[in-house]
């Protein structure tokens, strides 16, 4: 059984594999536990790879030096790459609270719901985060 299979069984959710992905956490592809993996939308694995593959090119000791961004943008470039991946990690963690949920250790807190095609139904509410009704 290949990861995304061990994933739709140990969860029971039957997703739609051409929506989503299963994404490997530590990003050991040998780690095929279900620690390890997380369903997320494929345009969201994607973003999440291209955006934590940017982070790197600033250089880990990368500074904001100054106030004044020098005339280059590299200030507000930096820091919306940063801004851009937590926005992402976020969404990210709904899908881990989701897979919590799915695994009976988190009550339903983003309130994700699939229909029988395994597509997320969407509401025209805003996403409650906090859990409340
Ligand atoms: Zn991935």
């Amino acid at each position: 059984m290949n990861y995304v299979e061990f994933y739709k069984e140990s969860t029971g959710l039957f997703f739609n594999s051409n929506v989503y992905d299963v994404h490997h956490i530590n990003e050991d592809r040998k780690d095929n536990s279900i620690k390890n993996l997380v369903m997320i939308p494929k345009y969201i694995h994607s973003q999440y790879h291209i955006l934590k593959n940017n982070l790197p090119s600033f250089g880990i000791n990368t500074k904001v030096v100054s106030l004044i961004d020098m005339g280059n943008g590299h200030n507000s470039l930096y820091i919306n790459s940063i801004v851009s991946f937590d926005e992402c990690l976020k969404i990210c963690n709904m899908w881990c609270d989701y897979k919590e949920f799915l695994l009976g250790r988190l009550p339903n807190i983003h309130r994700i719901y699939f229909d029988n095609n395994g597509i997320r139904i969407y509401s025209s509410e805003k996403e409650n985060i906090n859990g409340r009704t």
